[in-house]
This record gives structure tokens, sequence and C-alpha cells, in this order.
């Protein structure tokens, strides 16, 4: 039985999905309008595990994640740069896809924009004026918050203090300060579409509204988010689909924390943000994968990058296992010893800590305790016996955490392997020199060529991706 935190309700609750053994998911994704960071890779990644330990547990999940690609900041950008709104969203979507590849996400099934869902959004919004919901002032149209007794359930506020903590303009035309606008009047020079109310664009909000329930319909079991999402937006999108379905449209609220550094929320706007490139030229995405999983994830992950580092360390261990063990042939009759238990026990209680509220802090914990159990073994003269448990349980815990080389050394294997081992001199010997730029673009050769390039104290270090 898996039981997951639900925000609404405050407690840990079974899951018990609306159309048995099917999880459908929506999660809120990214505004494309820069650089992709830590704060984007930790929901990805809590996502994907979630979705992985689903499926090991039996489910068929169907993820949704939205890219909100038409918005204040992306017309900001592109206003500064000359570009279209578009391009610039189309640049940074696949940035983002680029690295969530390179953090072993696996893409959501469904990853639908805005701007391609303009026709049902004008539907929908119609909908909510036919049913009072709604109303339009002077090329807007706004949400009346005060007709559901519901609102503010979710995150626990009331209407004064929502009022306040927003900080909402009072602006002409709304009937109350709280009101929200599903439809924002087009102003001169912004991208628009045709409405019955005139050429405006959608609101945030309405978005995730209109586009979970195009793919997952009225009701589903897991609506995900980092938890700055819960207000406005989760707020406003649960009352919209209250309003528009009459029914309660998310079965569990999944948030996750945030990432502070220094106990200050990691932002753009406070220019305190890592990006995944840097942290990409530095570290293994492997490690940072699992250092995100390493605080659960509805806690807030302090950044510091001396507990990058020990990652680094904790997966060197795991993938030098690996290498001892990978050969193994399945293991023969089971050691009854107390030492032998993180051994023999390892998958239920790795799965089992995954059930509760998708733990992975503790079954990582797991995992190392395995580890260390692994190598007691081979030294009390079990090394036969434990190399092919541990290799089976390496196995259980990668396929969901996916943290061992997917990968192959490039020494001595062909053609290929002569072009880039003549790449990876020339990098070298081009930071030998100090030539950085060349050092770079030699460096997007070879991630573009399908490797991944660490730079350690031997100089560049690379390895292919291919599947174990
Ligand atoms: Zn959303």
């Amino acid at each position: 039985m898996i039981s997951i935190y639900d925000s609404r309700t405050r407690r840990l609750v079974p899951l018990t999905p609306l159309k048995p053994g099917h999880v459908r998911i929506y999660t809120c994704g990214i505004t494309p309008y820069d650089h992709s960071h830590l704060g984007h890779a930790r929901p990805a990644v809590v996502w994907d595990v979630i979705r992985r330990h689903l499926r090991r547990r039996g489910y068929l999940v169907t993820f949704v994640q939205n890219f909100t690609d038409i918005d204040d900041k992306i017309i900001q950008r592109a206003e500064a740069s000359g570009e279209s709104a578009g391009a610039v969203a189309d640049r940074y979507i696949e940035e983002y896809r680029r690295f969530m590849r390179r953090l072993r996400v696996r893409p959501p099934d469904y990853e639908p924009r805005v701007t391609q869902h303009i026709a049902p959004i004008i539907e929908y919004i119609q909908a909510l004026i036919a049913a009072n919901a709604a109303y339009v002032a002077d090329g807007d149209v706004y949400f009346r918050v005060r007709l559901d007794p519901e609102y503010g359930t979710l995150s626990g506020r009331t209407l004064d203090d929502m009022v306040e903590g927003a900080r909402v303009a009072v602006e002409p035309g709304k009937e109350y300060a709280g009101d929200f606008a599903l439809w924002k009047k087009a102003r001169p020079g912004e991208p628009s579409w045709e409405s019955p109310w005139g050429p405006g664009r959608p609101g945030w909000h309405i978005e995730c509204s209109v586009m979970s329930h195009c793919y997952l319909g009225p009701q589903f079991d897991l609506h995900g988010g980092g938890l700055d999402l819960i207000f406005p937006h989760h707020e406003n999108e649960r009352a919209q689909s209250r309003a528009y379905s009459h029914q309660e449209p998310v079965a569990v609220w999944v948030h996750s924390g945030l990432i502070t550094r220094g106990a200050v929320k990691m932002s753009k706007s406070l220019n305190n943000g890592v990006t995944l490139a840097e942290l990409f030229d530095r570290y293994d995405p492997a490690v940072v994968r699992l250092y995100l999983l390493s605080v659960h994830y509805r806690s807030p992950l302090d950044y510091d990058e001396r507990h990058l580092a020990e990652w680094q360390t904790a997966v060197d261990r795991l993938v030098r296992l690996w290498h001892e063990v990978k050969e193994a042939p399945p293991p023969g009759a089971v050691v009854q010893e107390d030492w032998a238990q993180s051994l023999t026990h390892f998958e239920e209680r790795f799965l089992g800590d995954l059930d509760e509220d998708f733990n992975t802090a503790r079954a990582l914990g797991a995992v190392f305790d395995m580890v260390k159990a692994a190598y007691r073994a081979f030294a009390r003269g079990y090394r036969d016996w434990a190399s092919g448990v541990a290799r089976r349980n390496l196995l259980v815990a990668n396929e969901i955490l996916d943290f061992l080389p997917q990968v192959e050394s490039h020494d001595g294997d062909g053609d290929g392997a002569a072009v880039v081992r003549a790449l990876v001199q020339a990098r070298d010997e081009a930071r030998s020199r100090r030539d950085y730029g060349l050092a770079d673009a030699l460096r997007r050769v070879l991630v573009d060529a399908g490797y991944e390039v660490l730079d350690t104290k031997d100089g560049t270090r690379v390895r292919r991706r291919v599947s174990i």
C-alpha cells in the first residue's frame, strides 16, 4: 500500500486511484524564459522517481506536465532580445529537455503548451461566464472567488489573508480585489489571440485547469508542483475546475519543497540560483540526481556545494561495487545470518521506504546499508553469494533511482573511440593552455555526440551513454 501526504487535507492518505490500476498525474511545468536551474531539476527528478515507483508497483501511469509558453517574463525577454516570444520559449524548452535527459528524467506522456490550447481555454472561460463564476470587464475576464465556499481551504487562507498577502491591486472593473484574471486584454505590441472579449491572452491559472481537463478529464489522482504554487496558482486552479465541473478535481495534492541557499529561497529574482549547465560542468548528472533525492521531497533542500562533492564520493562507491559484481551469476542458497539482512531483505525495505510517501532519503539509506553489508560479506568469505545478491539489489534500486553508468568507457572500441580520444586530448591541451573557449567548444562537440564530459583532477573523463 502506497501512502502520500495530501496538502489539502494535511494528512497521509492511501493511494486509491480513481480508475483502478491507473494513476493519472498532472504537474505544473516550467515557464521557459531563462536557463534551466537546480530549482527546475528537483521536481522533475522527484516526479520521475514517483512515476518509476508506481510502475514498479504495477500501476499504469499517465503523466502530464505543461509548458507555460506565454507569460510576462517571456514577453519581456523577447522584447529585450528582438525575438518572438515563441522563439524564446522554444529555445528554453529545448534546453530544458536536453538537461532532463541528462538527469535521466523520462519524458512526460504529454507536454501540452498553453499557446496550443487557446481554443479550449476560450471555451472553458465561456462556460465559466455562463455558470456565473466569471465576468467580463472591458476586455478582461475575471473569476469570482467569493462564490466558492471552499476557496482558500487548499492553502489554508481566509479571503482577507489572500487579498492582503497577494497585495492585489484593485484594478478597475474588478468586483472584488481577490478576483483573478482568466483572460487579459492585449496591451499594444504583445502577442495576442482573438476571443469573444477582444484580443488578449489567457491568465496563468486557467491553463492548468484546461489542460489537465483535456488530457485527464475532470478528476484525476495526483497534482504536483512546488510548494510556492499552492497559493495563488493551485488555489485558483482548483476553484476554476470546481466551478466548471462541479467535482473535486484532484484526489491528492502533492507539493515538493523549495531549494534554499543559506536559508533564503533560491530564485531568479534574488540571483542566487545555480544553472544546470554550471553544475553539469563539475558533476555527473547522476550525482546531481541522487543529491536531489537525498532529502525527502517535501522538505526544503538547502543547497551547499560541499554536499554535492560528498555525493560524488557516494555515487563512486555505488559504481565501484557495481563494477565488482556486474558479471556475478544469480546467488545460490540464502545466507541466513543477521549480518546479511541488509542484503537479503534489501528489496522489501527499499520499496517499502518508497511506499511511505516516496521517502527517497530512507531508500538511499537502505542502498548504502546494503553496500556496506556486501563488503562485510566479501570480508567474511561470501564473495560469490554476496556478489550475486548485490548485483540484483543494485539493479532493483537502479530501476527507480537510476544512478549506474549507462555507459561504457570509450577506450578500445573502433574508429569512433579514436576520434573521441583525440577530442579529449585536444580538450585537455586547450585547458592546460587556458584556452577555455576552445575547451568549451570541444566539450559541446562531445556532449552532442552523446558523451558525458566530466572535468576531473586527472583531466577530461568521458563516458558514452548506452543502456546497461
Ligand atoms: Zn499549473
